[in-house]
């Protein structure tokens, strides 16, 4: 069996059974707010219970790391979405301890991709090409200077209201503990 096909067959068998019923919500988030926060696997559903969260409530973005990049990238853009379109009226940016984006460097990730077939002569063009691959793939040294960042650059943004309160917290991947990092209450006074 694959993973595919092991879906495939519980989601007949989901649908069927009209398990959908308990999610039934619309697109526009009940608690007004949207979280940025990491794909970290330990999150998937300690997050949204360590935060008071239903199917509903709040719109969720996620990458690794809960890093805003590019103030034009698709992170930034989903944000100015759920502000804009879909009522978000505060933003959230949850780090998390022990994240995988912390120490990590491009060198070692380069070094992977060529251990999968990725030739150092395309790599070498794309550098050259001036395709900066040390900043793409660089994470950060601590979760809190990861935070910080993103909520500087959300908060910073042109296309955002000034007075959108972006909260910066920490949660911790096993008991769910949130340490506030930034208030973002007391950022717009
Ligand atoms: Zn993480």
């Amino acid at each position: 069996m694959s993973i595919l096909s092991d879906i495939i067959e519980h989601n007949q068998a989901f649908v069927e059974a009209k398990a959908y019923e308990q999610f039934k919500t619309t697109k526009f988030p009940d608690k007004k707010m949207v979280i940025l926060t990491c794909m970290d696997t330990r999150l998937t559903e300690l997050l949204p219970k360590a935060m008071n969260l239903r199917n509903g409530d709040a719109k969720i973005i996620k990458n690794a790391g809960a890093i805003v990049s590019h103030p034009f990238g698709s992170i930034m853009r989903s944000i100015i979405v759920a502000v804009y379109e879909l009522n978000a009226k505060e933003v959230f940016v949850v780090g998390h301890y022990e994240c995988g984006m912390t120490g990590l460097n491009a060198k070692d990730v380069l070094n992977k991709a060529r251990s999968r077939g990725v030739t150092s002569e395309l790599i070498d063009t794309l550098q050259n090409a001036g395709i900066n691959l040390d900043g793409f793939l660089t994470g950060f040294d601590y979760v809190h200077d990861g935070v910080v960042n993103s909520v500087k650059l959300i908060r910073n943004h042109p296309l955002l209201p000034k007075d959108l309160p972006v909260h910066g917290l920490i949660i911790h991947p096993e008991t769910g503990r949130l340490d506030i990092i930034s208030n973002g209450y007391e950022a717009i006074g």
